[in-house]
């Protein structure tokens, strides 16, 4: 997707603090960290949202959250994080490619606001 901001990121077009790569998965740092640690995991290849994950692309999803925890124990919070993805407006999905929230580092309420 030419317009997609996370598609960018992903070719390297717009830089990012990026975490971990691979040649199917990007982390990098949120721009406006709502944690002290608060990392997107994205694939790179364009999925709109939670919305369209199916069988034929869910094995990058699957490989999203081996990342996640791998990048869990490789910064020392692996026992206390959250990941989120906010699909749609009324979930308050503001780009539409798919991703993964990875937040630690402080407490967190539930239920989610
Ligand atoms: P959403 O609101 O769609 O769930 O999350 C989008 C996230 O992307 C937000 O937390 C926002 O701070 C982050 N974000 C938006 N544009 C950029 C960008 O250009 N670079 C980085 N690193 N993060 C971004
Ligand atoms: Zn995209």
């Amino acid at each position: 997707m030419s317009d997609c901001i996370f598609c960018k990121i992903a070719a390297g077009e717009i830089p990012s603090t990026k975490v971990y790569e691979d040649d199917t998965v990007l982390a990098f740092l949120d721009l406006d960290p709502q944690a002290p640690q608060h990392i997107l995991l994205i694939p790179k290849t364009h999925i709109q949202s939670a919305a369209d994950i199916t069988a034929a692309n869910s094995a990058v999803v699957a490989h999203i959250f081996e990342v996640a925890a791998k990048i869990a124990a490789e910064k020392g919070f692996s026992d206390g994080f959250r990941v989120v993805t906010n699909c749609g407006e009324q979930a308050g999905q503001s780009v539409k490619h798919l991703h993964f929230h990875l937040l630690a580092g402080r407490d967190f309420t539930w239920p989610p606001g």
